[in-house]
């Protein structure tokens, strides 16, 4: 693009008016020309007083409430629930507790079952005792004195 091409466009470039490959290409000039840089600073100042150029007027109640409903965010936006489980996560989750029951079962079932062996245990051994506390007893009876008292008269 050369400096007559880009002073064509400056006007229309200051105003945002270009289309994308348009825009590339005078700005691209402008990269490498002083001079349409000064006339495109010239024509973006000239672009800004063209706001301030119109008579102010109030808007309508009408224009700035459909102004206001599209600026603002609305209320209802903050109020919305949490995003819903999709099947996937909600079947997977299913999947992790209970294979966390199983597990959790898995091992009271082996607590329940050391119980079992060790209950098992004392009731042999308990039933040993009766057996030999009653043979204590056969021979305390059988004794005129007790085997604690002969042995400490032979010391
Ligand atoms: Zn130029």
């Amino acid at each position: 693009m050369n400096c007559e091409e880009a002073q064509e466009l400056l006007d229309a470039y200051s105003l945002g008016a270009l289309e994308k490959p348009e825009t590339r290409r005078v700005e691209k000039h402008l990269s490498s020309c002083s001079d349409c840089r000064l006339l495109h600073q010239q024509a973006a100042e000239t672009a800004a007083l063209l706001a301030l150029a119109a008579p102010l007027r109030r808007a309508s109640p009408a224009l700035r409430l459909r102004l206001r409903q599209r600026v603002l965010p609305r209320p209802a936006l903050n109020w919305l629930p949490a995003p819903r489980l999709s099947w996937a996560t909600a079947a997977a989750m299913l999947v992790v507790v209970s294979l966390g029951a199983l597990a959790w079962g898995g091992f009271l079932q082996t607590q329940v079952n050391d119980l079992k062996t060790d209950s098992d245990r004392f009731a042999v051994l308990y039933g040993e005792l009766e057996r030999r506390g009653e043979t204590v007893d056969v021979l305390q009876k059988a004794s005129p004195t007790p085997p604690s008292a002969r042995r400490t008269s032979r010391v």
